[in-house]
């Protein structure tokens, strides 16, 4: 088939997921190696019978709910590829807010940070490459997704220290900022029984006490592991702002505020 041929089949073959035409693209450009502005440029060019074969078998194991993101083995997040795998959750578009109200909020200059849960790497290495006078911690209890963290910190070139640990457990601090991204979902919220979510480890996703859990242990850690001034940011479920806003405000927190996501949505907590 030529690649505009493929890429219809593909669509059509594709139809039930929301995303069908980028999902198609994604696919398709790890198969060729190719942007996928070449598609654009080349639409009459053929796929040859590897390429073919190759992407068939994606296609069909995208529409069996696999993950794109698995299928190419990377994601895009804060402008950068992160490699991804099953160890990890897949790095969300959401998240960015919390990127951007780490670099908005912080003075200039140099300061101490700690991405905890990090998976992916996603978002301490989007910090420690935007900020090169950081110096960013990341953490995760995963062996595996802390693996990941470290090819991805190598692939992009952040400078990072890597610590295998529960939340804070394992660190001394103090630090200047401490964001994470926390599992916040209810386990029995069947959102998790839908899409791409089930791919992905459960550790990463769901939190007991209706996803407030690990929100409340980071919280209890952060206070004493901080510098004066120093900030803690954390993501949290859409319907969390007001839980997670009294929270940080018992725990002593001050100029405790809520960013909303792409969505609108309450989404990342500071204070
Ligand atoms: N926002 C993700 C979801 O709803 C959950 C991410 C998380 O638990 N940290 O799928």
């Amino acid at each position: 088939m030529r690649i505009d041929e493929a890429l219809r089949a593909a669509r059509d073959a594709l139809a039930a997921s929301p995303t069908a035409r980028l999902d198609a693209e994604l696919l398709l450009s790890r198969v060729l190696g190719r942007d996928r502005s070449y598609f654009y440029a080349w639409p009459e060019k053929p796929l040859n019978g590897d390429q073919q074969r190759l992407f068939d078998l994606l296609v069909k194991r995208r529409a069996a709910g696999e993950p794109v993101a698995h299928l190419t083995g990377e994601r895009e997040f804060y402008g950068r590829r992160f490699v991804v795998t099953a160890a990890t959750l897949i790095p969300r578009p959401d998240t960015e807010t919390l990127v951007e109200a780490a670099l908005e909020t912080l003075p200039d200059g140099p300061a101490r940070v700690v991405d905890l849960g990090t998976g992916t790497g996603a978002v301490g290495i989007s910090l420690a490459l935007e900020r090169r006078d950081w110096r960013v911690t990341l953490t995760d209890a995963s062996a595996a997704a802390l693996a990941v963290a470290r090819d991805n910190a190598e692939a992009l070139g952040a400078a990072v220290t890597l610590v295998r640990g529960d939340w804070l457990k394992a660190l001394a601090g103090p630090f200047d900022l401490i964001v994470s991204n926390p599992p916040y979902v209810d386990p029995d919220d069947h959102h998790l029984e839908q899409g791409d979510v089930r791919f992905e480890p459960r550790s990463a996703l769901a939190a007991h006490d209706r996803g407030l859990a690990d929100l409340r242990v980071i919280a209890a850690q952060a206070r004493e592991r901080l510098t004066d001034g120093g900030w803690l940011m954390l993501e949290h479920g859409h319907d969390q702002g007001g839980v997670v806003r009294r929270l940080l405000a018992e725990h002593g927190f001050q100029d405790v505020t809520t960013r909303g996501d792409l969505g609108g949505n309450d989404r990342v907590t500071l204070g």
